[in-house]
């Protein structure tokens, strides 16, 4: 993953700051040390074991802290330079069985969006929340959806229909404006009608 946020402006847009990155090894060593020194069921284990607990927890905090910090420079970026806001409105999932950097990945985007959303709000800008299916299946520029999903690596969407070519994320960015009722800048012709998503969905 490069990127947290893609936006329409590519001024705008964040890169993944990686910030979980360094702090994941040396989670992977806390994490490991406490196994060691693991107490036995009901017991609140010696003194190795509570300092690497600590040390877990004080760096849960500070990566935590870091991508606040990210999330809420961004966000007064983008809300000093924009009235109106569209924001996907999803849940990354924490699966389980999920890597630790996808984990990372996930609660930096969540952390970004709240950030988007609380400054948009506290600064009277236009916030929208739109549907999320299919942003990245669905032309911006003629409201045609694609048959198939597209497979993660292909960066580009290319619109069967139409014809219409562009990076993937700057696609479903701007059906993402459509959905909020905007028409996105340089896409003639688009009705945002057609980009919602079917009732049943
Ligand atoms: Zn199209």
């Amino acid at each position: 993953m490069k990127q947290i946020a893609t936006t329409t402006s590519d001024a705008h847009d964040l890169p993944h700051a990686q910030h979980g990155k360094a702090a994941t090894r040396k989670l992977a060593r806390y994490q490991r040390m406490m196994a060691r020194r693991k107490p036995g069921k009901g017991l609140p284990g010696g003194k190795g074991y509570q300092a690497a607990k600590k040390r877990v927890a004080r760096l849960y905090k500070k990566v935590a802290r870091q991508r606040q910090d990210t999330g809420r420079k961004w966000a007064k970026t983008v809300v000093r330079d924009h009235d109106r806001i569209a924001v996907e409105d999803f849940r990354p999932k924490f699966l389980a069985r999920s890597s630790m950097a996808r984990k990372a990945a996930d609660a930096a985007i969540a952390a970004t969006k709240r950030a988007l959303i609380e400054m948009g709000r506290k600064h009277g800008r236009d916030v929208r929340l739109v549907h999320p299916a299919y942003t990245t299946m669905d032309c911006a520029h003629c409201g045609a959806r694609a048959k198939h999903r597209m497979p993660l690596p292909e960066r580009t969407y290319t619109c069967i229909a139409c014809g219409f070519v562009s990076p993937r994320d700057k696609n479903s960015a701007r059906v993402m404006l459509l959905r909020a009722g905007w028409n996105p800048d340089g896409v003639e012709g688009a009705s945002p009608a057609k980009a919602l998503p079917p009732q049943a969905a």
